[in-house]
This record gives structure tokens, sequence and C-alpha cells, in this order.
């Protein structure tokens, strides 16, 4: 078996899709009101990867439209790069961006605000900062955690997750109280984990765990990261992650398969799975994935095989189904591909040119979206490993990788000296920001 077989393998237990939400479906048109495609207007709900994108992209398709973009922070903060930061490696400034810059520079509206609601049958989105008419709406939500399998109904438990052991997979301040976790930590167990489904950004709980066991190492401390990894095997680059894990840190790395966690005692400070019981100074537990809560308000989500609350998208026009002028992207998706920056933004561009499409009365063809992505294998030299890919559907609606490359030869591959992880997201920031 190839490198490239191995790593398709364990990529396929994230993309078998069921067949029949992945089915093309004609959306049936339920919004009364009349669309204006003379002066479009075009609202973009989140200001992440993704609808930076559609934002972007749209104002350069249809020059003439009025786009509108609403995001409920006041400044980007990268999800990409955010693992190196942890570990001073870049600052903050590198990882910050102004809506204000993204919005001048590409010529369309920024509205802080929220949503937080929708009249289909006026075309109104509903913010804190009051209503929005529109013509077309993207929704770009990205995820929200899903405790569920852990906590089932103990509220308490999981408030005690999200403040003690945040996951920071979302930006904000649980990276900050993760970043002052690890600079505080001395000694003992410090506890990671790997979800299972379609989460977000595939090979970041393993860089993180690399890059915080080289932490350990080079600080020469009398601790040990646990990987506590629901998933049967590594879920991506398994070979690159695998060998690092192997080589460089078997003294302060302790990876374990297969191992969901099964109950928390969190007095106690123990964590128990089928087989093992692991005692831990410190953690930071990535939970399940899942649409933002305003959309299944919304009645516009559905259960998928990878997550129990995803976006309800037709998976070749990435209208919502039912409505032919609302639309989402990003990690809300239902389709598997990776939950990933880059998959994000390109299929936000594809968004905005289906979008085109239907202003100008043009067809539009399914055209896939792309994953580039560089995980850090150490600092000390800089090791990187990469995976670029695009998908295809299989005959019964599944998702599939096509054209994947791999380059996981991080002891003699040229990535890190490139530093490649930083020269990718400088091009996008720029993109989103700048250009
Ligand atoms: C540690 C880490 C490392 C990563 N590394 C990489 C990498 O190297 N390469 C890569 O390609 N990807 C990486 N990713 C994944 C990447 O960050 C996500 O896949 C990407 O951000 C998804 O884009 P999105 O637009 O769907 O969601 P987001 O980027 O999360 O954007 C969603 C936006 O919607 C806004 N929003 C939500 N609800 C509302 C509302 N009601 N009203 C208004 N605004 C709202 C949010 O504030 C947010 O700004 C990484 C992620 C993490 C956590």
């Amino acid at each position: 078996m190839t490198r490239r077989d191995i790593l398709k393998t364990s990529l396929a237990t994230f993309l078998a899709l069921n067949a029949s939400s992945c089915a093309s479906k004609r959306s049936t048109p339920i919004n009364k009101q009349s669309i204006n495609n003379k002066n479009p207007k075009i609202v973009i709900v989140g200001g992440g990867w993704s609808g930076l994108s559609v934002a972007k992209n749209i104002k350069k398709f249809v020059p003439h439209a009025e786009v509108t973009l609403v995001e409920k922070r006041d400044h980007f903060v990268s999800c990409p790069v955010s693992n190196p930061w942890l570990f001073d490696m870049v600052n903050l400034d590198f990882l910050t961006h102004s809506y204000i810059d993204a919005a001048k520079n590409h010529n369309y509206t920024y509205v802080q605000a929220s949503a937080s609601g929708l009249d289909t049958t006026n075309n109104i989105l509903k913010t804190t900062q009051g209503d929005i008419e529109f013509d077309y709406l993207v929704f770009a939500l990205g995820i929200e955690y899903d405790y569920n399998e852990w906590c089932k109904d103990d509220q308490e438990l999981e408030k005690q997750l999200r403040l003690n052991y945040p996951a920071a997979f979302i930006p904000g301040s649980e990276h900050l109280s993760l970043k002052r976790k690890i600079q505080n930590f001395k000694s003992g167990n410090f506890v990671l984990t790997v979800p299972p489904g379609n989460y977000r950004c595939l090979p970041a709980p393993y860089e993180r765990a690399c890059l915080l066991a080289e932490h350990f190492k080079t600080n020469k401390l009398d601790a040990k990261v646990y990987l506590l990894d629901a998933n049967n095997k590594i879920t991506i680059k398994e070979e690159g992650f695998s060998t690092a894990m192997k080589e460089l840190y078997s003294d302060y790395l302790v990876y374990i398969s297969d191992a969901p966690i099964l109950e928390f005692d969190l007095k106690n400070k123990i964590v128990k799975t089928d087989f093992d019981e692991i005692k831990f100074e410190d953690a930071s537990f990535y939970p399940r994935v899942k649409s933002p809560k305003l959309l299944e308000d919304l009645g516009l989500t559905i259960k998928t095989p990878y997550n129990r609350v995803e976006a309800n998208l037709d998976h070749y026009t990435n209208q919502f189904v039912g409505y032919k002028n609302i639309y989402g992207c990003g990690d809300i998706r239902p389709m598997g591909f990776s939950k990933s920056g880059n998959t994000a933004y390109t299929e936000g561009e594809n968004v905005a040119k289906n979008i085109a499409n239907t202003i100008y009365n043009k067809p539009s063809k399914w055209v896939s979206p792309i994953t580039v992505c560089i995980s850090i294998i150490s600092q000390h030299p800089d090791r990187e490993i990469s995976l670029v890919s695009q998908y295809k559907y299989g005959k019964n609606g599944e998702t599939n990788f096509n054209g994947t490359t791999t380059d996981e030869a991080w002891k003699t591959n040229t990535l890190g000296a490139q530093k490649a992880q930083f020269s990718w997201a400088q091009s996008m920031y720029d993109s989103m920001f700048y250009g």
C-alpha cells in the first residue's frame, strides 16, 4: 500500500456519505417575494473564511451588486496558524485583521451585528442592528460545539468543560485561555482529544499535540501529552503524524486511538475511556461540532452521517433545500469535505459564481472546493507536512477525495524551511482583506 493509499483509507471514514442527502435536488422556490436581479442586494452572514470569500468574489463577479457582510465580531482572528501562535511562533498581529479593511478594499458594506431571525416570505434578515432586506442570502456561520454526547442533559458538566477545559477550536477567549494554561503548565498529564465525526480541521488536534509535546521536551518538563482519539486511527496525514509522534516525541506524547471519553470525573481530574483511566493536571477537551443553533431554530438543518446538526444544503448548488435564493457554505455544510479554511474559501468563491450565474441567467456547473492543509510537526527545526485535494461525488452520492497529493516526508522535505504554512496563510489573509 502506498502512502497515498493509506491516507485515503484513513480519510474514508469521513467521506462515506448519506446518498439520499447528497443527491442533486431541484430546490422548490417557496419565497414569495420577487428577486431583483437588476440591482441585487446580497447579504452574507458570517465573516469567516467562507463569508469573506463570498463577499469579495460576488463583488468581483457582479460589480453592481449591493453587498453587505453581517458579522458579529469587530475584528477577525484566524484559526489557521493559531496552533503555532500558542507556542509563540507568530504573534497575534499575524492572525488579526480588520473587517473595515476587507470591506473598504473590496467595496462592500460591513455591518457588525448578529443575525437573529429570517423572514423568508419577504426576504428579510433579522439582526441585532435591525432588519436587512436581501435578494440573495448566504449563511457562512462556521461551527458551534456539540457537548451532547459527553454531557447529555448534565448542564453543569457542560458548563465546567467549557469554562475549565475549553477546546480552542473557535477563535477568541478560548485560545487565550489555552495559551495561558500551556505557559503555566509545570508537570503531569495534559489531555487533548480528537472528536469523532467530521470535525473542524482534521489535522489540527495532531499538530497541537506535537507542538505541545515539543514544548515539554524543549523545556525539559516532567510532563506528557495524552491525545485521546475517538477515531480508530489518525484521521489525516497518518504517516507523517505517526512517525513524528514515535520518532520525535515518544517520551512526551501518548497517542491512544479508539478512545472516546466515556466519563469525566472532574473533581479528581480523571477521564475514563473503554480501557483506560487517565489522571490529568490540565486538559483541553474538543467535543463534536455542529452547525450554529440559529440554523436549527430556522429549521435549516439536517442530521448527517457525520454530525447531529448540519446545514440542509443541496450538495451541488449550496442552496438550502427548499429555497432558491438562500445559500450556505463553509464548515456548516453537510458534505464530507474537510472542514477547513482553504476549503471554505474556495467553496465561497463557487457560491459567489453560482449566484452571479443566476443573476446573469447563465447555467452553473458544480466545481469542487480545494483543500490545502499544511501542518507543523516541530519548530526546532521547522518541519511540516502537507495535503492538497479536490473532491468528487461517487455513484451513490458519497464524497470522495479526487487527485490528492501529500508530502509527509518531514525528515527530508523543504516545507518547513520554506515556512509553507505561514506563506499559505499570508496569501489567504491578503486575498480576504487586502488584495
Ligand atoms: C486550531 C485550528 C487550526 C486550523 N488550521 C487550519 C489550516 O491550517 N488550514 C485550513 O485550511 N484550515 C484550518 N482550520 C480550519 C478553519 O479555521 C475553518 O475551517 C474555517 O474557519 C471555516 O470557515 P467558515 O467561514 O465556515 O467559519 P468561520 O471562519 O468560523 O467563520 C464563521 C463566522 O460567522 C460568524 N457568525 C456566526 N454566527 C453569526 C451570527 N448569528 N451573526 C453574525 N455572524 C455570525 C462568526 O463570528 C465567524 O466570524 C483550523 C482551525 C483551527 C481551530
